[in-house]
């Protein structure tokens, strides 16, 4: 049986920065990928966290020579009100900027450069078993020949995104508490943006604050462009290869026209219900990254940043066990997830219950507390100095009843 000391599933960006995080260790990693790079995926705008995760494995430098479109802050628009986030000006004193990319690129130039650095990778190739023990784990796959191979390993890593690999073979996964939501998308050109409109994501909410608009301007002239709402809605813009979206995208008012002749790029793309959680992140032999933990809500564009920072921590610890020290992966890893997972929490369910938009479009808000929510919205939600961060559960609810009392 061949033997690595590290088997990763999937090739995502949580995937990539585990194995290049792997690899400074000088441990052998094998990462097997279910589909043919480049591959489409949703998850286009990063945040600025994402570059420190980056930069501790390397993987900022081959990043940058993409040219990706670089992104400033993030623009929440309501009716006639504006509520720009500029990232130089966030409370934790992180990046500055960040990129809007397409997925098929951002991950490929990251798998491609991780396979530079000494991974192997198996393309085309399906996990479709894996056994834990004390001893060793042993994973089992189809490969690009259709044919079944077996490799027995140290440590596995789950980076399998929406394919969720060991939670469904584990029995891992549990419901979401929120109210299933979906979204439908595709990509425009964009030849009509502003610069402000190209280096910031652009988000308006709409139905009652129900659902919400996103613009996503790329390098290459072209925008991302999606709707998320209540299944129903969703699956209700999606009929007829999403007429309604089409139409609701062309002429939706805060967009001014900018895609009003513009058809789509590929037909829209609809994913219904992809909140999801789990009912442990590891176990013997094994730990969850990325996507295949918990997905909350694509709101504040957290997804590629929680990849990394999950797959950059899991691969530091499975480092350290791999070497013979003791490993708390429930203080050290569980715990500092679930913060900050717990974080965004209070800030998705602020956006659905309103209290951001009370906060966000106030007049005359304090400048202070709109640095400290900067940070967040920048990814830095480990920054226990920002009390945005540290009360968050209290926070958001509280200000929002102030501002409310005072008009
Ligand atoms: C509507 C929507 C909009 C979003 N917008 C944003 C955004 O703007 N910004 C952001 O940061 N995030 C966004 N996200 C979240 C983002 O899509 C994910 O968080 C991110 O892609 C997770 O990365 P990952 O590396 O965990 O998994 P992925 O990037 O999904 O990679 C997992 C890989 O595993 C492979 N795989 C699956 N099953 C198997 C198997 N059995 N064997 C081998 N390989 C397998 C897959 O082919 C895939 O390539 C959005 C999500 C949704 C639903």
């Amino acid at each position: 049986m061949k033997k690595v000391d590290v088997v990763i599933i999937g090739a995502g960006p949580s995937g990539s920065v585990a194995a290049a995080r792997l690899l400074q260790d000088d441990l052998s990693v094998l990462i097997i990928e279910k589909l043919e790079f480049p591959r489409f995926v949703i998850g286009e705008s990063l945040l600025p966290q994402c570059m420190d995760f980056l930069e501790k494995v390397d993987l900022l430098d081959c990043i940058v020579k993409k040219n990706f479109q670089v992104k400033n802050g993030v623009s929440f628009y309501h009716e006639d009100k504006i509520c720009d986030f500029l990232f130089n000006d966030n409370f934790s004193g992180g990046w500055d900027y960040t990129y809007q990319v397409k997925r098929a690129d951002f991950d490929h130039a990251l798998i491609k450069e991780v396979e530079k650095k000494g991974a192997i990778v198996h393309f085309n190739a399906e996990v479709t078993d894996v056994k834990t023990s004390a001893a060793e784990q042993v994973v089992t796959y189809i490969d690009s020949e259709e044919q079944e191979q077996i490799v027995a390993c140290r440590f596995v890593m789950d980076a399998s995104g929406y394919g969720r690999v060991l939670p469904r073979l584990f029995n891992l996964n549990t419901p979401a508490t929120s109210i299933p939501r979906g979204a439908i998308f595709s990509h425009v050109k964009d030849d009509k943006r502003t610069e402000k409109a190209g280096a910031n994501i652009f988000v308006n909410a709409f139905n009652n604050n129900t659902a919400w608009i996103w613009s996503i301007p790329f390098s290459d002239g072209t925008a991302s462009v999606g709707v998320v709402g209540e299944n129903a809605f969703v699956s209700s813009i999606s009929e007829n290869d999403g007429a309604e979206f089409k139409k609701l995208v062309q002429t939706f008012p805060g967009l001014n026209d900018r895609y009003r002749e513009t058809d789509f790029l590929f037909e829209p793309k609809t994913i219904l219900g992809y909140s999801i959680a789990v009912k442990q992140l590891h176990g013997e032999g094994f730990v969850l990254c990325g996507n295949s933990t918990e997905f909350l809500d694509p709101i504040f564009s957290s997804g590629v940043m929680f990849a990394l920072k999950t797959g950059y921590s899991a691969a530091d610890l499975v480092a350290k066990q791999l070497a013979g020290d003791s490993v708390d992966w429930t203080t050290d890893y569980d715990e500092v997830v679930l913060h900050g997972v717990e974080v965004f929490r209070s800030y998705v369910e602020a956006w659905y219950s309103g209290d951001l938009h009370t906060i966000f479009f106030v007049k005359g808000g304090s400048p202070e507390f709109k640095k400290q929510i900067c940070s967040v919205l920048a990814g830095y939600v480990w920054d226990m100095s920002n009390p945005f961060v540290k009360k968050h559960k209290t926070v958001l609810g509280t200000l929002a009843k102030v501002i409310n009392m005072e008009r």
